[in-house]
């Protein structure tokens, strides 16, 4: 038998199999491989630092968590496992105690479906139990609204009384008599009982569905389903009852840990989509896709949102996976006539170095010549050489024009594309139903104008329009007719409007206007000239020319101002604007 190793031998193989099994070298496996290679066995440490911060964390509202929170806090002082165990087992005991309680609701449900509530029949309380189990998938949903469902049957209608089902808990097991009561008012016990057959339905329907991804629970909500349907005694009716309550505690924790998942997975997107945005600080493209995700993630899911963003995100995907090819595809184009000219260039320098050479040639020759026979033989052999060269020279220099200027075509083309590709982003910055940009491309481009003004010492002003009397042309003629005014009137705007100026909708029926360059009188003088092109482009209901005014305020950035102040100054002038009679403008 080998002798025993040295602990610092034992220390130095276990690096060295660290090393070798390429383990990442974390405490934990230092400490198991440790103990592998001495042939003794791990004597886990008591985490207390650990535990403390545990029993820090503990609620200390009602006076048994505080009793239960100093039990557990002595338990990790002493380093106690047993006495930490006994102060758990106390605290989920008291906690189980509190949980919103599946078993009491099912109870209640039981009683109410008993009851006669006046003006609802029993099939209807039962319909409108039943659609609640299929539209409500979450399950603290589905609690809240059992729960209020039950509450509008106790208002609904004056109960006459029936003696209630039996309370299902340990009160059966105790006292056999008042069970076997109940079980008389509410028809026999056993197969065919319609509440036994709905509380099994629900089970195996809708609780089986909402604990699919642990598949146990499944498992139980179906025996117990089973144990619903088989009970015909009041005995068994307590028997289950005492199940479904269980069931129900550990329901909860289901789903505590479905919800704790949800906000967790949220968290992870956000990290990543976060991380996407510093990496892609160049291509402009994705900014948007980048930020609508990112406010996406920081609110609680809405499956309409998602669907609404996963649609324009997919036609955005589109538009830009086509963009792209065109860009790579002129890139490619410019790539060919960079090269192009590069050989043309090497060409040119060659025939011109021939050329040199042949001159030299001919000078040499000049030197030699004995009579003017042979020196008028070279001067021709000259200039025949000078006139070849400059005929190269000249086609050179009109092919390099040519391809100079079908580089300049092409880069102008590839900045136009990528001018488009970044546009494509603002898409999904816009409000869906007017295509204005929203707020939150009108933020952005609120931050762009503001920048570039600074920048360019140039005045920028901002009009906010308000439309006049909207809720009486919705009232009058209903909400659609309302919507397609808001669809015409930011056509009207964007048609007069200059291509540089932003539409935004601000609101409901408030839209606003970013003015780059302008003045401020200037900026009442167009959107004077907005409401004016109104009155000649009429907004047509069922052919019927309708008139649609609006009244507006008009502010320009001062310096040093902060765009959110420059937009309240308008809104205050377009209150003032109302106030003198609407459809007018008013500047800040
Ligand atoms: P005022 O002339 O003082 O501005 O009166 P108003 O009726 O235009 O203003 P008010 O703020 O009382 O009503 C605005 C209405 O706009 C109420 C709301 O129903 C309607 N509205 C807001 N958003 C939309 C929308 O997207 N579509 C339609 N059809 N109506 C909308
Ligand atoms: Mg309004
Ligand atoms: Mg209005």
């Amino acid at each position: 038998m080998a002798d025993k190793l040295q602990p610092a031998e034992i220390a130095r193989e276990v690096l060295r199999r660290l090393s070798l099994q390429r383990t990442p070298p974390t405490p934990e496996n230092y400490v198991a491989l440790y103990h592998e290679i001495a042939g003794t066995t791990v004597t886990e440490l008591f985490p207390e630092k650990a535990l403390k911060g545990i029993a820090s964390a503990l609620p200390r509202e009602a006076p048994e968590q505080k009793r239960l929170g100093r039990q557990i806090e002595t338990a990790i002082a002493e380093k106690s496992w047993d006495a930490l165990k006994g102060s758990l087992v106390a605290l989920f005991d008291a906690a189980g105690a509190e949980a919103p309680a599946w078993g009491g609701l099912l109870r209640e449900v039981l009683q109410q479906l008993e009851r006669s509530h006046a003006g609802l029949t029993s099939a209807q309380k039962r319909e409108s139990l039943e659609r609640l189990l299929k539209t409500s998938a979450a399950p603290d949903l589905l609690f809240t609204r059992v729960q209020s469902l039950m509450r509008s049957w106790a208002q609904g209608g004056a109960a006459e009384t029936m003696p209630s089902l039996v309370d299902p808990l340990a009160p059966i097991e105790a006292k056999p008599a008042p069970a076997a009561k109940a079980a008389a008012a509410v028809g026999p016990v056993g197969a065919g009982n319609p509440l036994q057959e709905l509380l099994a339905l629900v089970l195996e329907n809708n609780v089986a569905v909402l604990v699919g991804d642990t598949p146990k629970m499944v498992d139980e909500a179906k025996k117990l389903a089973a144990d619903i349907r088989a009970a015909h005694s009041p005995e068994d009716v307590a028997r289950f009852a005492a199940q479904l309550k269980k069931y129900t505690y550990r329901l909860n924790f289901v789903a505590e840990d479905h919800t704790e998942l949800n906000s967790a997975l949220l968290q992870v997107l956000h990290l990543l989509v976060e991380n996407v945005g510093e990496l892609a600080i160049d291509d402009k493209y994705l900014h948007g896709q980048i930020s609508v995700l990112l406010e996406l993630t920081q609110q609680p899911l809405d499956l309409r949102r998602l669907d609404d963003i996963q649609r324009r995100l997919k036609e955005l995907i589109f538009k830009q996976g086509a963009l792209k090819k065109y860009l790579h595809d002129a890139q490619d184009r410019l790539k060919t006539m960079l090269a192009t000219f590069v050989d043309r260039l090497a060409d040119f320098s060659e025939t011109t170095s021939s050329y040199h050479d042949k001159i030299e040639l001919c000078v040499e020759r000049i030197s030699k010549a004995s009579d003017i026979g042979q020196l008028s033989d070279v001067l021709a052999e000259v200039m025949q050489e000078t006139r070849t060269i400059q005929l190269n020279a000249q086609r050179s220099r009109d092919e390099m024009r040519e391809m100079r200027h079908r580089v300049d075509e092409s880069e102008k083309e590839m900045q136009r594309l990528q001018h488009e590709l970044e546009q494509t982003s603002e898409m999904i910055r816009t409000d869906a139903l007017t295509g204005a940009l929203n707020r939150k491309g009108m933020d952005d481009a609120l931050e762009r104008e503001v920048a570039r003004a600074v920048r360019h010492e140039a005045p920028l002003c901002l009009g906010l329009l308000d439309i006049d009397n909207f809720k009486k042309l919705n009232d009058t003629y209903g909400h659609q007719v309302g919507d397609r005014a808001l669809i015409h009137l930011s056509a009207v705007v964007r048609e007069t409007l200059r291509p540089q100026d932003t539409l935004a909708r601000y609101g409901g029926e408030e839209f606003l206007i970013l003015l780059p360059d302008t003045s401020l009188d200037d900026a009442v003088q167009i959107l004077t000239r907005v409401q004016r092109e109104l009155t000649r482009k009429y907004f047509l209901h069922e052919n019927q020319k309708m008139l649609i005014t609006f009244s507006a305020g008009a502010s320009e950035l001062g310096p040093q101002e902060q765009p959110a102040e420059a937009v309240k100054r308008a809104d205050a002038a377009m209150y003032m604007a109302k106030r003198a009679g609407k459809n007018r403008v008013v500047a800040a």
